[in-house]
């Protein structure tokens, strides 16, 4: 699944291509990818919608038209590809976007999971995806006391991932995170101490501004053949791996909430509460 540094990746590749193109048609072949409106009122609003920006909130791409915002998100397999708009459709390609240049915006979902909802500007972040989530890891009002009052009593690892605390750490970050602040995933979250809030936000930081920086290569290596995914090699210390960096032990693999999580005993011990 992408996360954070890598939909940020995909937005700049898709940013410079279709910015300021106005989208002629769109026609959606899998109905299940558009949560919001149906499908028909999609196709009928998207039209002659010129694509003003692209952004991103979490883990989703924003791509703001004249008169609305596109959001969407792209789960597991999602990836956009430019093509011209001669290309036959392929197997996989569920909505294409007609653009005023003579080529297409195609969103590309082997699993289907991708989800897309058109909506008006000013509701954007009070209505369903954005209402329900949390803060960006570089908005100024994360903060040590923001992060103690919303820590629930979960594993820490879970609570990274909780969507509405901080929105935009996956599976693997929330592992590099955690071993960054030398904090042991299973210990609550609502039992951290100052310290370690602040450790967990300068570490988020720090971690996926890296990961960014490293997606930066596939934004000027990009081609269309390969679609953009924003996969890209990152730099994991602990995620998948067998031994410690640090202190040369071996890392644990167990499971929390249902995640898969790699954490070294030694480096980040339990706590006697
Ligand atoms: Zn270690």
């Amino acid at each position: 699944m992408p996360e954070l540094p890598e939909v940020e990746t995909v937005k700049r590749v898709l940013s410079n291509k279709v910015k300021g193109k106005k989208i002629l048609s769109a026609k959606v072949y899998w109905n299940n990818i558009i949560a919001f409106p149906e499908v028909k009122t999609f196709e009928k609003q998207i039209k002659n919608q010129t694509i003003k920006n692209v952004d991103r909130y979490g883990k989703w791409l924003m791509f703001e038209l004249s008169d609305y915002y596109l959001l969407s998100h792209l789960r597991m397999e999602g990836k956009y590809f430019i093509k011209s708009s001669k290309d036959p459709k392929e197997k996989h390609q569920h909505v294409i976007f007609n653009l005023s240049d003579g080529t297409d915006l195609r969103y590309h979902d082997t699993r289907k999971f991708g989800k897309m909802y058109l909506l008006e500007k000013e509701d954007i972040y009070n209505v369903k995806p954005l209402s329900t989530l949390g803060l960006e890891p570089w908005d100024k009002n994360l903060t040590p006391k923001y992060l103690k009052d919303k820590m629930k009593n979960k594993p820490i690892k879970t609570c990274l991932l909780d969507q509405s605390i901080i929105t935009g750490i996956g599976n693997i970050y929330a592992d590099e995170i955690l071993f960054s602040s030398h904090i042991n995933p299973n210990i609550l979250g609502s039992q951290l101490t100052q310290t370690d809030y602040k450790n967990i936000i300068k570490s988020t930081q720090d971690i996926l501004s890296k990961a960014i920086e490293n997606g930066g290569t596939t934004v000027k290596s990009y081609t269309s053949e390969e679609g953009v995914h924003g996969r890209f090699q990152t730099h994991l210390k602990v995620h998948t791996k067998e031994k410690c960096p640090k202190c040369k032990g071996v890392i644990t693999k167990t499971n929390i909430g249902g995640r898969g999580t790699y954490y070294c005993a030694n480096c980040q011990k339990e706590r006697v509460v």
